[in-house]
């Protein structure tokens, strides 16, 4: 930022790697290993890669991850990530050899994407496998085995004394494993969209769930309907707006999940890309009146690879604008 308040620098950070493409299930799982490459095609071909900054991956260390997991939940992934056989939650999320690593990658690359904005290194940033945002503190969920966006707040708290930290979520499903672990925390400024927990995985994100003790109203849900489109984000974006803006956040985390897209397979949200742009650009412009212009975006789910490849790039261009 320059004296006159006026942000010139608008430089985008993001994290391609194959490093990144090894946190997979599979081939033939919804969170397969082409997700990644299905991103990296669409931003290359639309010339993305000559206007961004590229920043390297890295492993999360023990100590980062047991910042917002508990130690034991670690041991036990770095154990089943040797045998590579069984569950790592009750069936939706399979342990394989090297899962642990390829996990801790994953919050590695998110770490230094935050780092790389609160050094002044870019302004904003993107990692397209991140954002596993089921992960609660003590065991994995829904393809999330560790929870980067919640690690990055407890980083960005602990190395840079940051108080106010807001985590915007657009993915279908509801970011449980950041909204429970924050639910008591005032300094965690959620706001999430998400499938209406009657009808979607993880069963949760209700109106009435505000936080909880000193947290009341810091947290925001807005659970939509199946069959939910762009019009019906339109509709509830601004109360996300107003909802950051009465508490001014030092950081601004949006997990990106592009199976709100219509055409998921798992999903039966309607969204277009240009939902996923408006949400980056606006809370890009969001961040720039805050005069600190930190924005973070975490991919998140997205099944069906055009949509994701769709989305992320969208994001990427808003990000850059
Ligand atoms: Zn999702």
């Amino acid at each position: 930022m320059n004296g006159s308040g006026t942000p010139k620098n608008h430089t985008l950070g993001v994290v391609i790697s194959e490093r990144l493409a090894r946190y997979a299930f599979g081939d033939g799982h919804p969170f397969g290993p082409d997700r990644h490459a299905a991103f990296v095609r669409e931003f290359e071909s639309r010339g993305l890669a000559r206007r961004v900054q590229f920043i390297e991956p890295r492993d999360a260390s023990y100590e980062e991850l047991v910042e917002f997991h508990t130690p034991a939940y670690v041991d036990r992934v770095r154990e089943q990530s040797a045998n590579g056989h069984g569950f790592l939650d009750t069936g939706d999320t399979p342990a394989f050899r090297g899962v642990y690593e390829a996990a801790a990658v994953v919050v590695g690359s998110t770490l230094n994407a935050a780092e790389a904005i609160m050094s002044g290194q870019c302004r904003r940033a993107f990692v397209p496998i991140a954002g596993l945002h089921h992960a609660a503190r003590d065991h994995a969920a829904g393809f999330c085995v560790f929870n980067d966006c919640g690690i990055a707040i407890e980083r960005l708290r602990r190395s840079r004394g940051l108080e106010r930290i807001a985590y915007v979520d657009i993915d279908a499903h509801h970011g449980d494993g950041v909204f429970y672990a924050f639910e008591d925390d005032p300094g965690v400024i959620f706001a999430d969209t998400h499938e209406d927990g009657r009808y979607l995985y993880p069963g949760t994100g209700f109106a009435n769930e505000t936080g909880r003790g000193a947290a009341v109203g810091t947290k925001l849900n807005l659970p939509m309907p199946p069959g939910a489109d762009d019009g019906a984000f339109a509709r509830v974006w601004p109360r996300i707006l107003a909802h950051l803006e009465r508490f001014q956040p030092q950081f601004i985390i949006l997990q990106c999940g592009a199976d709100s897209l219509d055409g998921d397979p798992i999903t039966h949200l309607r969204f277009s890309p240009k939902t996923h742009g408006r949400a980056a650009r606006e809370l890009a412009q969001l961040a720039d009146r805050l005069e600190h212009g930190r924005v973070l975006a975490l991919g998140g789910g997205g099944y069906n690879r055009t949509n994701l490849a769709q989305a992320w790039t969208a994001v990427v261009e808003s990000l850059l604008s």
